[in-house]
């Protein structure tokens, strides 16, 4: 009894130190500086600030500088940016950029289409965060169909084109759009998934055993190949058979040897008449 009473206030000792200990623990990071910051905003600066210099972040195009020359959007590996020129109504002897969107959505953020332009219109910001309730108010148009922007034309020997502050324009397309904004109009409406699209997905175990019997059409062959087998001894058959007929004729000249045995009995009879 005096035992086990003493097990039971050891136990009761221990408990007591662990908590201590595990509360010490907690207490001392209380007075100390966190290690972690809250994003965002308690960062001391704007986190597009804080990225380097060649991060790839949303694209941006500035009209004022773009040739209409569609090269960003032959460089694009997965199809991303769609430009779309005409003539100006006014003016048949200019170009208006009708369509100019890229899906922010769809881009991998390769830069592909930066390299080849040539005045530097397209660009990669600094911008990251654009949270929008649908996926498709992340494509960004750059051309208004209402107000198609003209083509620049670069002057000879033009070097330096003049750009908006890169970030800029695209920072005012993100702060204008609400997060929770309607997919935009100028898009198609998202084609419904059929759900019975997803009752053939069964259907294909079965045609694994149809596959699986695929194998049993291969046997087939096998047997085809049986006659050809089958053939060829009757080949043999044949080439038997032209052999066994010059056998024979050989056996045609055993024949005159008898024919001298009948000849025999011919001196016989003369010697019985005398
Ligand atoms: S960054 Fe790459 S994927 Fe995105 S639009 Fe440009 S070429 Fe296409
Ligand atoms: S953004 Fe550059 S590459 Fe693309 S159409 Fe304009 S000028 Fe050409």
């Amino acid at each position: 009894m005096n035992q086990s009473a003493a097990t039971y206030l050891g136990n009761i000792k221990d408990t007591v130190q662990s908590f201590w200990h595990g509360m010490s623990i907690t207490l001392s990071y209380l007075l100390r500086r966190p290690t972690t910051i809250q994003y965002p905003d308690r960062t001391p600066l704007p986190v597009r600030d804080t990225l380097p210099p060649r991060y790839r972040g949303f694209l941006e195009v500035d009209a004022d500088i773009c040739t209409g020359c569609q090269a960003c959007e032959r460089a694009c590996p997965i199809g991303c940016i769609q430009i779309n020129l005409e003539k100006d109504a006014a003016n048949p002897k200019q170009r208006v950029v009708t369509q100019f969107d890229i899906d922010e959505a769809k881009c991998m953020f390769c830069g592909l289409c930066v390299e080849p332009c040539p005045t530097g219109a397209i660009q990669h910001t600094r911008e990251f965060e654009a949270s929008q309730r649908s996926v498709r108010n992340l494509t960004f148009r750059w051309a208004d169909p209402l107000k198609p922007f003209p083509v620049y034309k670069v002057a000879k020997g033009a070097e330096y084109f003049p750009r908006a502050p890169l970030g800029s324009l695209v920072r005012a397309k993100i702060e204008a759009r609400r997060w929770d904004a309607p997919p935009p109009e100028f898009l198609p409406p998202e084609a419904p998934k059929p759900p019975a699209a997803k009752a053939p997905p069964p259907a294909a175990p079965v045609a694994k055993p149809s596959a699986a019997a695929a194998p049993a059409a291969p046997a087939p062959k096998p047997a085809a190949a049986a006659p050809v087998p089958e053939a060829k001894p009757a080949e043999l058959l044949k080439a038997a058979a032209e052999t066994a007929a010059p056998a024979a004729a050989p056996a045609a000249p055993a024949a005159p040897s008898p024919a001298p045995a009948a000849e025999a009995p011919v001196p016989t009879t003369p010697e019985v008449k005398p």
